[in-house]
């Protein structure tokens, strides 16, 4: 497999969405040889699981998470983090030309071929989740867009394929049997883990490999840990929806398409990689003529 060169990028809201939803996938790839990257939108500043009147402040926990997100990418394996500086909560509240530009400079300087980040109804409705889905799918565009303008001096850069991580029924079940029903109320609505059916996933990547050291990773948000310990306490029935395939939407793809479920998410892509000889046969051309 020659992988060297791939690069996978995701574009996630809070420390500990990278190691809950989308930790199977940069374990694997990370393992297989490609670059791996991740945009993270917040710190998780409000995200105290403590007793309310030990909340050290959002500058303080912001601080803290950083340095649980940085020894959870560290296990995983990531080449590189970047931090978006925007508050936890408040992300749809975000100045969304502001929050594009900002994924669109980070998508041109690192180049990667796919892209991942949260489904549009954000797992169950968080409004950072579903921001940071409608930021990256709006910067993948930018970033490609020869007259979209940001002053990095990078140049616009097409990103093969773009997907969406969902959920599915099992999941939603293992979760919800640790948890309880999931659910948040926002301008008066009560919204629900919506998991997506069996029939829109394009893709499922088995990543049953690499789940302890998902776990190893999760294990390094110890400000969020008690509540995650009720995961690993589940039967082991769970495990498997829980770690053994991760599934996604493909969202846009310049490289393949169809009804059939890929089980990579560079499918279509690992031959771009190897030229075919008309590739080598037209440079040479180019280079007699120069
Ligand atoms: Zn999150």
């Amino acid at each position: 497999m020659k992988s060297k060169s791939l690069k996978l990028m995701c574009i996630l809201a809070h420390p500990d969405d990278e190691s809950l939803a989308t930790g199977g996938i940069l374990a694997k790839y990370a393992a297989a040889g490609v670059q791996t990257y991740l945009v993270m939108a917040t710190r998780g500043e409000r995200g105290w699981t403590g007793p309310v009147q030990d909340y050290p402040g959002p500058q303080a926990l912001g601080r803290l998470r950083e340095a649980e997100l940085r020894a959870a990418a560290h296990v995983l394996r990531l080449r590189e983090v970047i931090f978006l500086d925007y508050q936890d909560g408040d992300l749809d509240q975000a100045d969304p030309t502001e929050g594009v530009g900002k994924i669109a400079a980070q998508i041109r300087r690192l180049r990667p071929e796919v892209i991942v980040t949260l489904d549009p109804t954000g797992i169950y409705g968080h409004p950072d989740h579903i921001a940071i889905s409608q930021l990256a799918t709006s910067a993948v565009l930018a970033a490609a867009d020869p007259n979209y303008f940001i002053p990095t001096g990078d140049l616009p850069h097409r990103t093969a394929k773009l997907y969406y991580r969902t959920f599915v029924p099992a999941e939603q079940a293992a979760y919800e049997a640790a948890f309880g029903p999931l659910t948040m109320a926002v301008d008066g609505f009560e919204r629900r883990f919506t998991a997506w059916p069996q029939w829109a996933i394009t893709t499922r990547i088995d990543t049953s490999a690499y789940w302890e050291q998902v776990w190893q990773a999760i294990e390094c948000h110890c400000s969020q840990l008690p509540g995650y310990q009720k995961l690993k306490a589940l039967p082991d029935d769970y495990y498997a929806n829980l770690w053994g395939t991760q599934t996604f939407y493909r969202a846009m793809s310049l490289v393949n398409g169809g009804r059939e479920v890929e089980q990579d998410l560079f499918a279509g892509l690992r031959d771009l990689a190897q030229p075919p000889m008309l590739f080598y046969l037209a440079q040479s051309l180019v280079g007699d003529m120069s």
